[in-house]
């Protein structure tokens, strides 16, 4: 039977309506990243999103349900032929508070990373997964990856220093076995650059990473290494350090108790619920007969990508945390997860 959550349960699950949109603008990529879950998107999925299309979704969010928040999420959303239209749009509109999830591929060019500033972009949401060159090249998939993903990083910077104090860069990294040994080196490296807010976010083993035991870490290996950054934060880089997609039974228990490390450190206390729209997918039951999805990705998370395992039937935080990755549970079992009573 399921508990009462508690009361200071993550916003981002409490259920109700959503408070910003993703639009997933097609899954075509210039990278091939180890870990990337659309690897196996068909050639409609790849496809972009008619301009149209987009504008008729800006629309909806905005004037439908009152949104005014925005994710651009690809493949590589850079690519995308109508970003400066669909932006445009997007400001018309009144959305006020533009996030792109990106691999930084354009954003290297001076001109294409001052047009997303000026067209509205304040939130930069970089996938870079390690300090080390040669293993960001490794993971992306791409050859000198970690150059243009630096070139980007520097742009972003000399814009943000030009006036536009309200841009913001975040580092979005996969935790994962290659990078989990040298995490304490990666936030102290970019945090040299100038960056102050740090995502690391648990492996989901679909698409590449499916079955890989070499890239695929588990929490036991994971937690400790996390836990030390932890202390170090508290003692010395004092950023924004936060952590995803890791079911609450797996941090260390002095940790877990304490409430304000729980809201500093838990990712899902500060993610907002989030409407996600995609395109080109097979007509079914979650889409449309175009192929068009909307669905709020929390709730697809927990009744489609996750599992709960015995551990979890009396757990009092069951409601709010989702459980456990499904491939997850494939590959390495429920032995981890505990039930927690408080
Ligand atoms: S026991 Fe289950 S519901 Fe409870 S924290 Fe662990 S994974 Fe989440």
């Amino acid at each position: 039977m399921s508990q009462i959550p508690p009361i200071d349960a993550p916003r981002s699950a409490v259920q109700g309506e959503a408070e910003r949109v993703d639009i997933n603008l097609g899954h075509a990529c210039n990278h091939k990243c180890v870990f990337c879950m659309q690897s196996e998107s068909g050639i409609e999925q790849k496809k972009w999103v008619s301009l149209d299309k987009l504008r008729e979704e800006l629309r909806f969010y905005a004037e439908q349900k009152g949104v005014r928040s925005l994710g651009l999420l690809g493949g590589e959303p850079t690519l995308y032929p109508w970003l400066e239209e669909g932006l445009i749009f997007a400001g018309e509109l009144g959305y006020n508070d533009i996030t792109i999830n990106t691999n930084g591929f354009r954003l290297g060019q001076w001109e294409f990373a001052s047009m997303a500033a000026e067209r509205g972009i304040r939130r930069y949401c970089l996938s870079i997964h390690s300090e080390d060159p040669a293993v960001e090249d490794f993971l992306s998939g791409q050859k000198g990856a970690f150059v243009r993903k630096m070139r980007a990083i520097r742009n972003l910077t000399k814009l943000k220093a030009s006036g536009m104090r309200d841009l913001t860069i975040s580092i979005n990294a996969v935790l994962n076995k290659k990078n989990l040994p040298t995490l304490d080196r990666f936030v102290k490296f970019f945090k040299h650059l100038g960056i102050v807010d740090i995502r690391f976010n648990f492996i989901r083993p679909e698409g590449r990473a499916a079955g890989r035991k070499d890239i695929v870490c588990t929490f036991s290996e994971a937690m400790p290494k996390l836990m030390e950054l932890v202390a170090l934060n508290g003692r010395e880089w004092k950023i924004r350090l936060s952590f995803g997609e890791i079911p609450y039974c797996v941090y260390r228990s002095d940790f877990f108790k304490i409430e304000p490390l729980r809201r500093a450190y838990i990712g899902e206390y500060v993610d907002r619920r989030t409407f996600v729209s995609t395109f080109g997918n097979t007509p079914g039951p979650l889409s449309d007969n175009d192929g068009h999805q909307r669905f709020i990705w929390q709730d697809l998370k927990m009744n489609k990508l996750k599992s709960f395992v015995s551990a979890c039937t009396s757990c009092a935080w069951r409601e709010v945390c989702g459980g456990v990755w499904t491939n997850y549970l494939e590959m390495y079992g429920d032995k981890e997860f505990r039930t927690l009573t408080e």
